[in-house]
């Protein structure tokens, strides 16, 4: 097999386990694979084999009828969180395939409602927000702020109003580039910091004149992999606390609602404070857990899995 999935669903949040195939330097450096689905979908875990893309393209529906909604890819560095996300030009992932599934189901319906389309790509880096859209200097600092009841915003991020699908790819381009930029590693940099799309839909029923705005959010989280407390100074140290706290913040915040808490504690970080509004509540979740299956890496894989199970 190429590649295997996993689901498990409970509630509004749904879980893939995605494990990335052994690479070429694992088989040739003799690691093995520890990693078995088909062990569990025998067991009394419940969980079946299913195609990625179906689910996150059945949760646009919802986008467009006016409910919030986050798709994330957590793991290790290494294990595959961009290629579902982005994908390649030829192998195109989540996000490209989401927004091609909410342009053709708005102009399907485009009799009866009107939708407004807009993007904006953003990074969270040392719990910063940065704006990977804005173009010249921008000196201000992002903040997350409530704007109307129940709908939390980042003022004076750039929105890009966008008509069809084949705009997309270059807006998303355009962010990326934008990621590169005052790093001098751009792998390293994207392991250690958050890319965040967020899609925000404004609908008008054209037959009633009823308006909803509603919001996508489609994150490729950093790294989740712990780094040696003795290795990592001054800088290093400061970015791996930081991605810390906003994954175990984001972990907090999913087993808070999961255990149906009265208290979920949104204010911990940016990454909670910006996904706030699409986690919980009438919001929906689609986590993809990606894990790798060589023995190397069995340590990260369990701290993974451990992170998906604290959803039930
Ligand atoms: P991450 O973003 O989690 O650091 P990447 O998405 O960069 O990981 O993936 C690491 C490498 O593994 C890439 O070369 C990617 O093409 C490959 N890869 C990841 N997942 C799969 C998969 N399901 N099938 C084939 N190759 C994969
Ligand atoms: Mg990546």
């Amino acid at each position: 097999k190429l590649f295997n999935e996993v689901q498990e669903a409970k509630g509004n949040i749904r879980v893939f386990c995605r494990c990335r195939p052994l690479n070429k330097a694992e088989i040739s450096a003799g690691y093995n694979t520890v990693v078995d689905f088909d062990a569990a979908k025998d067991g009394s875990l419940g969980i079946l084999t299913v195609d990625v893309f179906a689910d996150a393209s059945s949760m646009v529906i919802s986008v467009l009828d006016g409910y919030n909604v986050c798709i994330f890819a957590y793991g290790q560095t290494g294990t595959g969180k961009t290629f579902t996300m982005e994908g390649t030009e030829q192998n195109r992932g989540v996000n490209y395939r989401t927004l091609e599934h909410l342009f053709k189901i708005s102009n399907e319906r485009s009799e009866t409602f009107k939708y407004d389309i807009s993007v904006s790509v953003l990074e969270v880096y040392n719990e910063q927000i940065r704006d990977l859209l804005a173009t010249g200097p921008t000196s201000k600092r992002l903040e997350v702020k409530l704007a109307s009841e129940g709908f939390h915003h980042v003022p004076g991020v750039v929105e890009v109003k966008i008509d069809n699908i084949n705009e997309v790819w270059s807006v998303l381009q355009a962010g990326n580039n934008a990621r590169a930029v005052g790093s001098n590693n751009v792998n390293e940099h994207s392991s250690r910091s958050h890319c965040m799309l967020c899609i925000t839909v404004k609908a008008k029923n054209l037959l009633n004149g009823a308006c909803t705005k509603s919001k996508l959010w489609l994150v490729d989280l950093a790294g989740s992999e712990r780094i040696g407390k003795t290795a990592a100074e001054g800088e290093r140290l400061k970015e791996a606390q930081n991605i810390n706290r906003s994954l175990s913040a984001l972990g907090d915040v999913i087993s808070a609602l999961a255990a149906k808490s009265s208290h979920i504690p949104y204010r911990n970080s940016k990454l909670t404070q910006l996904l706030q509004d699409s986690l919980g509540g009438e919001s929906k979740t689609l986590m993809f857990v990606q894990i790798s299956p060589s023995d190397q890496d069995l340590n990260e894989t369990l701290s993974s899995l451990n992170f998906a199970t604290r959803v039930r």
